[in-house]
């Protein structure tokens, strides 16, 4: 089943008289559990593809189906309800807010649901534990290794359990080892049963996702299932 479905999905931004084709014309169709990388140089669409894909922009022309439901025609306000309940953010940066613990950071995104203070912070709690940091609940992020913050902004992006989560470099402020580490919590999250989705520009990284998509000039260049974990199945 189709979580994600673009066709022909076109961004053009227009900056005084020039006009920049960041997509034209992009095909995808991404199935629930998929485990994918967002691959291409500097400039060939992948952030532009992921704010679409975020619901924090709407495509210039094309059409984008999102477990159904064609996004591409909603108004801010629809989207960003689409957006907070269907899509989770990780970021390069963590993007945590300094003065709060681990487990208000999480417990954030969960305001707006209505659901009681208490209820919030045992959800939190829950998905902090599924992380791996059930004993850093107090912490604040300066008292954390980057790894750790890393894994507090992905329990965030999982407390409204949302069907897609979106990462955007999400290890390019890691070294190898952490990175690693946080490989394996996508997969995890990816065997739960989300769509995971990251934009890395290192090889080793996208070798851990199960497909792997380039762009070039806004465009799909290749779009391949990555062979070695398939075999590895
Ligand atoms: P975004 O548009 O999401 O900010 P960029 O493509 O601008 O992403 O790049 C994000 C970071 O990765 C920047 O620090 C940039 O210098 C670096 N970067 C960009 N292209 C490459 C590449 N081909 N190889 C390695 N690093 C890159
Ligand atoms: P990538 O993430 O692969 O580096 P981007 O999606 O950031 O690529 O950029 C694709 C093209 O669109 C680039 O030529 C970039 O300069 C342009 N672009 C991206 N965002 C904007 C914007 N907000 N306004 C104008 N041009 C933009």
């Amino acid at each position: 089943k189709s979580v994600i479905t673009v066709k022909e999905l076109t961004k053009t931004y227009i900056m005084g008289p020039t006009k920049v084709h960041a997509l034209r014309g992009i095909d995808l169709d991404i199935a629930t559990n998929e485990y994918l990388a967002l691959m291409g140089p500097s400039g060939s669409g992948k952030s532009t593809l992921m704010n679409l894909l975020g619901c924090l922009d709407t495509p210039t022309d094309g059409e984008y189906w999102l477990n159904g439901t064609n996004v591409s025609t909603m108004n801010d306000d629809e989207l960003a309800e689409v957006r907070n309940r269907e899509i989770g953010f990780v970021f390069q940066t963590f993007n945590l807010l300094p003065r709060l613990s681990s487990l208000e950071n999480v417990a954030l995104p969960l305001v707006y649901s209505g659901m009681p203070k208490a209820k919030r912070l045992a959800r939190a709690q829950e998905v902090l534990e599924e992380v791996g940091l059930g004993d850093r609940v107090g912490h604040k992020p300066n008292e954390l290794s980057g790894g750790q913050r890393q894994r507090v902004a992905i329990a965030r992006a999982l407390v409204n359990k949302p069907s897609i989560i979106l990462a955007d470099e999400p290890t390019g402020n890691l070294d190898t080892k952490t990175s690693i580490e946080i490989m394996s919590i996508f997969e995890r999250i990816h065997q739960m049963g989300n769509t995971v989705i990251l934009v890395t520009h290192e090889p080793d990284i996208a070798e851990h996702c199960h497909r792997i998509v380039r762009l070039r000039d806004g465009v799909v260049e290749t779009d391949e299932r990555n062979e070695h974990v398939v075999r590895a199945d």
